[in-house]
């Protein structure tokens, strides 16, 4: 039987990545995944536009256990590295917000240039990895298709979020079994259900703020049939938390404003005056009847702010791994080397991506995560 010098469990984001350096350091190395095609999920990202990368990913935009993990491999393959990648490859991209990068035309243009960086390098699809045994300094990869050897393993087989693509755990079970701590998982950066609103708001999108802690999320919400959506939403749900409050007019003096809509206007309706600034439904939602401002005691025109400006939510879950795009736990990063991705506990054993207990924030912090992990892995197998 053939030894790599190399496998890699997963051809997603963070496997191709680290081949591409393998390819070019003329390593022997094998791809084995489950899926008919290559970096499944990056051709599903960012609404198919693929969010490549965050020029602000530092640390303070990861989860986990040990967010400062993430610094060596940030610094070794950094945001700026991977924009430069995209334009070595021609690929064409726009600048959604400050920092934050898209395909112009597709997804696919990312697959397509980490495809091209890998050469020829073998890939097995349809080949579910089943287990890893390691004997005199040799892995054995088991699969549904026969088994595999190779000097060094890279795992790189992603999280168990958007089950549809095809997900599996085997990169927590592997590491288990050579000694390493699991984090609990959780979805994340997903919709979250609550029983605070009517399903009536479905589709109404609007800016909000959402305090979680001490952390302050600004950005928009879209009610859904079943709670709350929407990138505000998806940020808060990688929060470990069933309470948050939500500000549905951060920008305001909403208070002030009511009550002086009270003293100059008493004649209009309360929910006329909230729905100057709050979609009509949600405005008729917070406020109940069409009674007069004038009628309501300033008391009870502060109550109503409250809910406008400080809702507290106390039932958030997150709707699951199903339709989340991210897994926040996995591999803990306490016995990994940060700045070789190298196991500490088994030689030449190396770990890449969602795999590990690491998930970045809404906005291409989680692909770069996998190129720079990727990035370093591939350097060092
Ligand atoms: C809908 C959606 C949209 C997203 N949009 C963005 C975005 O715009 N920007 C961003 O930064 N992030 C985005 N993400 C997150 C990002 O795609 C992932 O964090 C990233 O792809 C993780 O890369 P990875 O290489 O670690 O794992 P993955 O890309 O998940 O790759 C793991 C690979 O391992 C294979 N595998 C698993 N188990 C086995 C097994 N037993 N045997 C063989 N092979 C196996 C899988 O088939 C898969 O190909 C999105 C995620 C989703 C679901």
């Amino acid at each position: 039987m053939k030894t790599y010098d190399v496998i890699i469990i997963g051809a997603g984001a963070g496997g191709l990545k680290a081949t591409a350096e393998l390819h070019a350091r003329k390593k022997s190395v094998l791809i084995i995944d489950m899926g008919d095609k290559p970096a499944r999920k990056v051709a599903i990202s960012g609404g198919g536009k693929c969010n490549f990368t965050n020029l602000a990913a530092d640390y303070t935009h990861y989860f986990g256990k040990n967010p400062n993990f993430v610094r060596s491999a940030l610094a070794q393959f950094s945001p700026n590295d991977t924009l430069n990648w995209v334009k070595k490859h021609k690929i064409k991209y726009y600048e959604k917000e400050p920092g934050r990068f898209f395909c112009a035309d597709s997804a696919i243009d990312i697959v397509n240039a980490l495809m091209d960086d890998i050469g020829n390098t073998e890939i097995k699809y349809n080949t579910v990895v089943k287990d890893v045994v390691k004997d005199d300094d040799i892995f054995t990869i088991k699969t549904n298709h026969g088994e595999f050897q190779s000097k060094s393993l890279i795992i790189a087989s992603g999280g168990v979020s958007w089950e549809t693509v095809g997900v599996s755990n085997i990169g927590h079970i592997i590491a288990k079994k050579f000694g390493h701590k699991i984090e609990p998982i959780r979805p994340a950066l997903c919709a979250i259900k609550t029983k605070h609103f009517s399903a009536d708001l479905a589709g109404i999108s609007l800016p909000v703020e959402i305090k979680i802690n001490k952390h302050v999320i600004r950005d928009d919400l879209l009610f859904t049939h079943f709670g709350i959506g929407g990138p505000a939403t998806y940020r808060a749900s990688l929060f470990d938390t069933h309470k948050f409050t939500i500000n549905f007019a951060p920008d305001l003096n909403v208070p002030e404003l009511l009550l002086n809509a009270k003293r100059t206007n008493g004649k209009r309706s309360l929910t006329n005056v909230v729905a100057e600034f709050l979609p009509q439904k949600l405005a008729r939602f917070v406020c109940g009847d069409t009674t007069n401002i004038a009628d309501y005691k300033d008391s009870q025109i502060n109550e109503i702010a409250k809910h406008i400006t400080q809702l507290d939510i106390d039932d958030a879950k997150p709707i699951g791994f199903q339709s989340a795009e991210v897994t926040i736990g996995g591999i803990s990063t306490d016995k990994i080397s940060s700045k070789t991705m190298e196991s500490t506990l088994c030689p030449r054993l190396y770990f890449v991506g969602e795999v590990m207990d690491i998930a970045g924030d809404l906005g291409g912090f989680n692909l770069q995560w996998a190129f720079s992990s990727g990035f370093v892995a591939g350097n060092n197998a």
